[in-house]
């Protein structure tokens, strides 16, 4: 017997149908003589409609009633769930957030996990109980409702298994595993076996939504065992294990892309010590987040541009912060788009091997593509394009790098 949990993304819960099915797929489980808590998101594209409701009534919301608001996709899903599984004779019970309770700190839409009380949940389990927790949901030190940011049921799911200290975590989505880019862009895109928590930590934060970058933290802090894998088949998922379960090692081992990004460039600011802390210290101030940075070379030695990249969710306001800092920034002109993608190659193997950044600056070069800002870490290299091209940057790299299917 073993212990187990389940969790269900957006398109695995789409309808009643569908939750049947995933009744089906937990019943099997059950049957199979194990304990089972399940973690269920919203409906598919529910969650997008509530945001889309809150942004209507305010653009600059209130984050505790958007939580209030947006975690309300959950409920609805646990609770059929629960009694899908009911109507099959498999006793379950659905447990919001608060019931529990999951604690969270109090940074509302983008909460983080403080702690489980597994208390009355073991007793469920160890009674043969299915416990069917709303994903994405936690409670706040002054008992308001969180949400954990988009795509947090993941995270929901994998800390669950944590403080169950259960032997697995399946993720169940719509596709049959992690693959070395983005399947529904990347049509020869490979299916991978098994990844690195490392790997899989840089290819979700770097936008591939297949795991919230949450969840794969946790899961690497605690040792759980995750699997991604689909709801709609039976074909072995992608398990997220230690470098050492690695036999054969790519050099990039996967491709990203995020659209989430907007690029700032302060034209001629001060080439002197202090002038990057004048304009990123507002910005931290204002909880957002620079990713990319680059200043240009000094032309006269007086002055420099300072071209940055943030979520495109914090645009407006870093503009704002900006503009409000204006005179003690000093810049000459802001410059601003949003029509930007970050498209970057991860592998563990770059470590080892030079001239793998090389054949990624090529390979755009060969496509007449442009890079505006590039990063790099130790096992990533990040470059910024203009949007049009994110398919053709993805499709080129990926055959470059050897990754294409058969
Ligand atoms: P769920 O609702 O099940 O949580 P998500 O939409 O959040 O599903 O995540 C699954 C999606 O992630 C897939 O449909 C796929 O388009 C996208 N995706 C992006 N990059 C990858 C990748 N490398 N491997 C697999 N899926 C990816
Ligand atoms: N329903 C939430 C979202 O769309 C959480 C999740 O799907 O993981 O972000
Ligand atoms: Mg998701």
């Amino acid at each position: 017997m073993a212990r187990i949990v389940m969790k269900f993304g957006g398109t695995s819960v789409a309808d009643v149908e569908k939750i049947k099915n995933v009744a089906r797929r937990v019943k099997s489980e059950v049957d199979a003589g194990n304990q089972v808590a399940v973690v269920v998101s919203a409906m598919s594209g529910k969650t997008n409609e509530l945001v889309g409701w809150a942004d209507t009534i305010s653009p600059l919301y209130d984050a505790r009633e958007y939580d209030v608001i947006v975690s309300s996709g959950e409920q609805v899903t646990v609770g059929l769930l629960a009694m899908a599984l009911q109507s099959m004779d498999v006793p379950a019970r659905s447990w919001l957030g608060w019931q529990i309770p999951i604690k969270t700190d109090g940074a509302h839409a983008k909460a983080r996990i403080k702690s489980i009380d597994t208390t009355e949940l073991d007793k469920r389990l160890d009674g043969g109980e299915v416990v069917c927790v709303a994903g994405f949901q936690g409670i706040a030190p002054d008992n308001r409702i969180t949400t954990l940011g988009r795509g947090g049921s993941d995270t929901s799911a994998v800390a669950l298994a944590a403080a169950l200290r259960a032997d697995r975590c399946d993720i169940y989505t719509d596709v049959e595993g992690v693959y070395t880019t983005d399947p529904r862009i990347v049509p020869k895109a490979r299916k991978i076996e098994k990844i690195t928590y490392e790997e899989m930590l840089e290819l979700a934060s770097l936008g591939a939504k297949v795991l919230q970058t949450r969840s794969v933290e946790m899961a690497m802090n605690h040792r759980v065992r995750v699997q991604v894998r689909s709801t709609f088949s039976d074909a072995e998922g992608t398990l997220v294990v230690d470098e050492d379960e690695i036999v054969e090692q790519e050099v990039v081992s996967g491709i990203a892309y995020s659209r989430d990004e907007a690029k700032i460039t302060l034209v001629k600011v001060a080439d002197k010590p202090g002038t990057a802390a004048t304009i990123f210290g507002p910005l931290a101030e204002a909880n957002i987040n620079v990713d990319m940075i680059v200043q240009n070379i000094s032309e006269n030695g007086n002055s420099t541009d300072m071209t940055f990249t943030v979520p495109r969710g914090e645009f407006k306001r870093a503009l704002q912060v900006i503009e409000g800092n204006r005179e003690k920034i000093a810049y000459q002109e802001l410059l601003s788009t949003s029509d930007v993608t970050k498209v970057s190659i991860i592998g563990v193997g770059m470590r080892s091997h030079v001239g793998v950044a090389r054949k990624m600056f090529e390979t755009l070069s060969d496509k007449g593509i442009n890079i505006q800002v590039i990063s790099t870490s130790e096992i990533k290299v990040s470059v910024l394009i203009a949007e049009e091209y994110t398919e053709l940057a993805v499709r080129a790299l990926h055959t470059a790098y050897g990754l294409d299917a058969d």
